[in-house]
């Protein structure tokens, strides 16, 4: 397979790569399996899969509880699995990993305890129009109870954040931002250094969304220098229920719980209780013991092939995404980003992208129909919806030839 297309790093052998999801090798209404839906969730590799039976099989105990060895041993587990995290992030610190249950209760933590306690009425939560609703809604809840509001700075046509207005909405007001690092409808990749600059030169914190970002660029919070950073395990080819919050030490010791209840504290008395120190504090009642150990194998699956080969493969992928999707008489691809990961949405003229999906799935395709959690960007899109199509490592480029043959059918028949 020539897959080399993209940079200089040798080209991955997606064969094998492929034959680590068994999955992949299913049929769907009688047609291959074509996996085109990767941004809502990955599919998860063989040994993810296998380190959750084993764990449970052979280690599994409850946590930080017993003074027998099993739970001593998934402790230790547990307790390495942090440590794999925060070397994946280039954190420098293993406090700074914080395991929620996804990306959105790891923002949703933020605005709670970081953001809400600091806002009065007047100030200002930034984002953008191209966030996901996980990265709008909580800042919205909490702005709301404290008289405070969230402002989005807008895109371009071709959808790409607007740093001139950005930086104009930057003002006195505004107590935090949140940005997107790649959206997961247009693809863009934002310049997510430069923003952390921004910010800072405001004196603003700022959360990076790393949802989408995580499991297709290299990442390095210590050298990004933001403030908070989330990804979920399920996007990142690992189990769900388990996601990651990282934060700046000095911040999360200065932060108050969320959420109490066993394992945050450090003594509990009815005159009042103390709380542990982070990340511990921010941990409350048992947590997704088995898919944070099993989150472990799919950070090493990442960097086993190399987190770069890895973005010059999905480059490669995403560049014939375009170029033939583009050339389909009546396809309207949603912005022109210079630099695109993973995602490419579209419409199609005179066709709802509903029933595009559904004659899709006929023919084995999975993709991702309707507004994707972004409905502000549809509507500045002027769009209720749209089609997207978003890729991983284990897609090839007879996939996506594959995908513009069946769609260019598929778009014939719905015109009639
Ligand atoms: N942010 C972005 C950019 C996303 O794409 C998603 C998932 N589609 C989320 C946040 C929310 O992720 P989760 O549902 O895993 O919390």
């Amino acid at each position: 397979m020539n897959e080399a297309a993209a940079g200089t790093a040798p080209a991955l052998d997606v064969t094998t790569i492929r034959a680590e999801f068994p999955i992949l090798a299913r049929t769907v209404h009688g047609r291959p399996l074509l996996f085109l839906d990767s941004a809502a969730s990955s599919q998860k590799p063989r040994r993810v899969v296998e380190e959750l039976r084993r764990f449970y099989y052979e280690d599994y105990a409850n946590i930080h509880r017993g003074v027998y060895e099993l739970s001593q041993r998934a402790s230790e587990l547990h307790d390495q699995s942090r440590r794999a995290v925060q070397r994946f992030l280039g954190a420098r610190d293993w406090r700074e990993i914080v395991f929620v249950r996804s990306t959105t209760e790891a923002i949703n933590l933020v605005a709670w305890s970081f953001v809400r306690p600091r806002l009065a009425p007047g100030d200002e939560i930034l984002v953008t129009e191209m966030e996901h609703h996980a990265n709008i809604v909580p800042w919205q809840i909490v702005a709301a109870e404290r008289g405070a509001r969230v402002v989005a700075a807008p895109i371009t046509e071709a959808g790409e954040l607007d740093l001139a207005a950005l930086r104009e909405r930057l003002g006195p007001r505004t107590r935090f931002v949140a940005v997107t690092w790649v959206s997961n409808v247009l693809g863009t990749v934002n310049p997510v250094a430069e923003l952390v600059r921004l910010a800072h030169e405001a004196g603003v914190p700022i959360l990076i969304d790393a949802a989408q970002a995580v499991p297709h660029l290299p990442v390095d919070v210590a050298r990004l220098g933001c403030d908070f950073l989330a990804f979920s395990g399920h996007k990142t080819y690992g189990p769900t229920g388990v996601g990651v919050l990282y934060g700046r030490l000095e911040h999360l010791e200065a932060m108050p719980p969320w959420q109490g209840g066993g394992d945050m504290i450090d003594r509990v008395s009815f005159a009042g209780t103390s709380f542990a120190e982070p990340p511990f504090r921010f941990e409350a009642g048992t947590p997704d013991i088995a898919d944070i150990v099993a989150l472990r194998e799919a950070l090493a699956f990442l960097e086993e092939l190399g987190r770069a080969r890895v973005a010059a493969h999905e480059a490669a992928l995403v560049a014939r995404l375009e170029a033939r999707l583009g050339a389909l008489a009546g396809v309207r691809l949603l912005g022109r980003p210079r630099e695109r990961a993973s995602a490419v949405a579209f419409t199609v003229e005179g066709v709802h992208h509903q029933d595009l999906g559904t004659l899709l799935d006929l023919e084995g395709v999975c993709i991702r129909t309707g507004h994707h959690c972004a409905m502000p960007l549809h509507a500045r899109l002027g769009l209720a919806g749209s089609a997207r199509a978003s890729v991983a490592v284990y897609n090839t480029l007879e996939e996506i030839d594959r995908f513009a043959d069946i769609l260019e059918r598929t778009i014939a028949t719905l015109r009639g």
